[in-house]
């Protein structure tokens, strides 16, 4: 199915190869329409790549991931542009011209045969932004073992050859000669007649967030880096390790809410997965480090999902010490952090001498959400995510016809919550194509 005898177009534009976008393709593809799936990044996954085990099943994010990855990438009616991004989109629903610029990668995807030998010999090592700078990548990477597509791509702000001009290992090892330094950003224009905005989240980063030491005191990371930690495929191989000197955390403090319900200095709104992924983060460190200690300072627990409170319960029962109340003082203590706090339920003042802190910083939108908004002409609310037309009657739909939205970019939501969004915005698009004979 292409498009009808009136010239509406009856295939789908889908933005962000996260969990949204993916679930959005699948559904869109398998209901017998095209579907472009336009990722920044060099592969798909979004977020959902960087998690380690996920609540409140605590299955491994992989496991569940790779299938949808997998299939996403073979699908005969989805047509991964990854590593490129949207620039421009003119015309209305039916009949959308964007154009898409795929970013140079430097390597040759038709060649490549995704054998890895470039990463292995390659020199140049760098905290990895995909691991949140728990470990080190390499100049010319792919993001994950299991990346789809599985091609490389040269960074070229710490690659020797576009630094120095000297090195060239990755040409001279390629079998197939797949590295081309020369390649150049190309723009391509495809017309659609439906859009998928599914851009997802990023966290509070640490520039807007000078406070707990985070920035400062190196064993003060955020929920995403723990994740990185715990991850089996992460940079220590899944065991807890502290980034100041690898050693492992026996007082481990976790503090919900940074940066969420904090009207008067960040955002006001609730992040609606930390008290969760805390109370995940705080079960997988006991289930590796049996000795060790938990403490999380929350404001109230909000776990409204289906299984959740039990699943706060059990974390409780694990003998996870819960503290009512605010930090008031983050510092270094000789290789120790001192956590000063309140426990607003006893009165009683609380010092902890922690090893490792967990920030659960809260969810904000991609800054370049706000270009795409205008490049799409729909409307961003006060703090930067998409907005939907009504937000109780149409929760995917936007204020232009034929551009809907699905996942994080509308606002914090969990898995489950954000492919339910997803297949909502598939199947607006499914009856909008189907309006058109
Ligand atoms: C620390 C942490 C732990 C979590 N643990 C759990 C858990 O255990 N269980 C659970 O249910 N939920 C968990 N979550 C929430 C979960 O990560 C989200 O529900 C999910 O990732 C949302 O998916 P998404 O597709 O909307 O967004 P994302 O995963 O953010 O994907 C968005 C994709 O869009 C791409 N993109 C961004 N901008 C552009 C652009 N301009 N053009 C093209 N592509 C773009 C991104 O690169 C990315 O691939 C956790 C969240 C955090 C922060």
């Amino acid at each position: 199915m292409g498009s009808s005898g009136n010239g509406f177009i009856k295939k789908a534009m889908v933005i962000g190869g996260g969990i949204a976008g993916i679930t959005a393709s699948i559904d869109i593809g398998n209901a017998g329409y095209n579907v472009l799936l336009v990722e920044k990044l060099p592969s798909i996954g979004g977020r959902m790549l960087q998690l380690s085990e996920t609540f409140p099943t605590l299955d491994c994010a992989q496991c569940t991931l790779t299938p949808k990855t997998v299939e996403t990438g073979q699908h005969p009616r989805i047509q991964l542009h990854t590593y490129s991004e949207v620039v421009r989109v003119e015309g209305q629903a039916g009949n959308f011209i964007v154009q898409i610029r795929k970013k140079a990668s430097y390597v040759d995807w038709e060649k490549c045969t995704g054998c890895g030998l470039c990463q292995q010999k390659c020199p140049s090592k760098y905290p990895s932004e995909f691991d949140r700078g728990m470990g080190l990548g390499k100049a010319i990477y792919t993001l994950s073992p299991q990346a789809v597509p599985n091609k490389p791509v040269i960074n070229t702000s710490h690659c020797r050859y576009f630094l120095e001009k000297k090195c060239r290992v990755c040409e001279k090892i390629c079998p197939v000669g797949a590295i081309n330094y020369q390649q150049e950003d190309r723009i391509i224009e495809e017309k659609v007649g439906a859009i998928i905005v599914a851009t997802g989240f990023d966290l509070m980063p640490i520039e807007r967030f000078g406070e707990y030491g985070y920035g400062e005191i190196p064993d003060v990371i955020d929920g995403l880096s723990f994740e990185r930690l715990n991850s089996a495929s992460g940079p220590t191989n899944g065991e807890i390790r502290r980034p100041s000197d690898g050693k492992v955390p026996k007082e481990v403090v976790f503090i919900q809410c940074t940066g969420s319900r904090d009207p008067e200095r960040y955002m006001p709104y609730c992040s609606r997965v930390c008290c969760m992924y805390t109370a995940k983060h705080a079960r997988l460190y006991k289930h590796k480090v049996h000795e060790g200690q938990v403490y999380i300072f929350y404001m109230d627990i909000r776990s409204t999902g289906k299984g959740y409170e039990e699943f706060i319960q059990q974390t409780m029962e694990e003998g996870i010490l819960y503290l009512r109340g605010r930090v008031s003082r983050i510092f270094r203590d000789g290789e120790k952090i001192a956590v000063w706090g309140v426990d607003t339920l006893t009165g009683k003042k609380v010092e902890v001498l922690a090893d490792l802190v967990v920030l659960a910083t809260a969810i904000i939108p991609h800054q370049e959400v706000k270009a795409l908004a205008q490049i799409l002409g729909i409307p961003i609310d006060l703090y930067g995510f998409l907005t939907e037309a009504d937000r109780k009657l149409k929760p995917v739909e936007t204020n232009r016809e034929g551009i809907y939205l699905a996942g994080c970019v509308q606002g914090p939501k969990d898995i489950a919550d954000t492919v339910a969004h997803a297949n909502a915005a598939a199947s607006k698009v499914q009856s909008l194509f189907a309006r058109y004979s």
